[in-house]
């Protein structure tokens, strides 16, 4: 059922790029930290994977303060072509320089055939104006087409101007490649994922044209390998939460690899506790912490969505899931997105510096972001 938000009363009624999520299954109460530090204490948190409405300034404000996040980087953040780059502008000097954005590139130009040297002229633009980094939708690889409606393969080197122009900036390519494993299995009943299918059908990636789950992440690594100078973190756990060992090898061969955990603690969170607490602190200079938490007027997207409206509350309890994991080592315990799966996770309890790093050092250093804390106020 469908919940009335007050605290949305006042916001702009404005169509959200988000759906929602269920939040049927509350997060169980936190039970005793067994903290591997138990004095440890989270700094200010930078959440390096959003997506934010500029006309949802009000909530996002209360979903930062409410759990400790002093930046944000709204990964949606535009094109200079478009009405949307200019808000996103507006929102980060309304909230005081808390939010960081990335530039996306204009699809709908795809056809054009200097469309990667335009976008890369645009993206040059768009870090002029203090935008931090370049987004790749999954729609590289799953949607965009070229006129005659053959997929754009992900290492296409039509794009390389675009990889290559975000090295010269040096502004990091966040990309999306491909989709849970199961979202590639027929969609019925006995797909794991089925309850977030039913909602969300055209998430199905079973049958069509598309390439296979590896193919598209073998694409993906040919761009990396392809463009030693430019910095890609591969979002969603390098795009591969099912294959740690994948990811790890990846790591291990690219300098200019980096992942963020957007969204995909319940599908890590299912291998070995011991062995995730190692990849962890082994890696712990190149993982980035993001929710992909989505705020706009309406609606809220805690990491996938559902049929139900969560609240700022669902907010809070999807934060405390993953400190939860990743600063415990509670056993059998939710996780933070409950439409992703029935089933529980075992937490990894990381030593306090690597939970400094993943939190806020990483996505410091490798955006280059200056918090508003680090300005000096101006002199009257
Ligand atoms: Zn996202």
């Amino acid at each position: 059922m469908r919940r009335t938000l007050p605290w949305f009363a006042a916001a702009f009624l404005v169509a959200a790029p988000f759906a929602c999520r269920s939040s049927e299954e509350p997060a169980s109460p936190r039970t005793t930290p067994d903290t591997t530090e138990a004095s440890y204490r989270r700094p200010a948190l930078i959440d390096a994977h959003t997506h934010l409405s500029p006309f949802a300034i009000p909530v996002i404000r209360r979903i930062m303060d409410e759990n400790g996040i002093e930046l944000m980087v709204n990964v949606s953040g535009g094109n200079p072509s478009d009405r949307g780059f200019e808000l996103s502008l507006k929102m980060s000097q309304i909230l005081q320089g808390r939010i960081f954005h990335c530039f996306n590139p204009d699809w709908s130009r795809v056809d054009e055939p200097d469309f990667a040297v335009v976008e890369a002229m645009r993206l040059e633009q768009a870090v002029s104006r203090g935008f931090v980094c370049l987004k790749i939708s999954k729609a590289l690889g799953l949607y965009v087409r070229t006129q005659n409606g053959v997929l754009l393969a992900v290492d296409d080197p039509m794009l390389d101007p675009l990889w290559e122009a975000a090295g010269r900036l040096d502004v990091p390519v966040y990309q999306h490649v491909a989709d849970p494993k199961a979202f590639f299995e027929p969609n019925d009943e006995r797909n794991e994922r089925y309850k977030e299918l039913r909602v969300h059908p055209y998430w199905s990636f079973h049958g069509g044209d598309w390439p296979s789950w590896s193919e598209m992440l073998d694409a993906f690594e040919r761009v990396v390998a392809r463009h030693p100078e430019t910095t890609f973190i591969g979002v969603h756990f390098g795009n591969a939460a099912e294959e740690p060992d994948r990811v790890a090898r990846m790591l291990d061969a690219y300098p200019n690899y980096f992942i963020d955990i957007a969204a995909r603690v319940p599908e890590f969170g299912r291998h070995d506790a011991d062995r995730m607490r190692r990849f962890f602190i082994r890696y712990q200079d190149r993982i980035l912490f993001g929710t992909d938490i989505g705020i706009s007027p309406r609606h809220l997207m805690l990491g996938s969505s559902g049929e139900d409206e969560p609240t700022p509350d669902d907010a809070r309890r999807f934060y405390a899931a993953h400190f939860r994991y990743f600063e415990t080592r509670d056993r059998r315990i939710d996780h933070p997105t409950p439409i992703q799966g029935d089933w529980k996770i075992d937490a990894i309890g990381l030593p306090g510096e690597v939970l400094d790093k993943l939190y806020r050092g990483n996505a410091l250093r490798l955006l280059r972001l200056t918090p508003p804390s680090a300005t000096p106020p101006a002199s009257p």
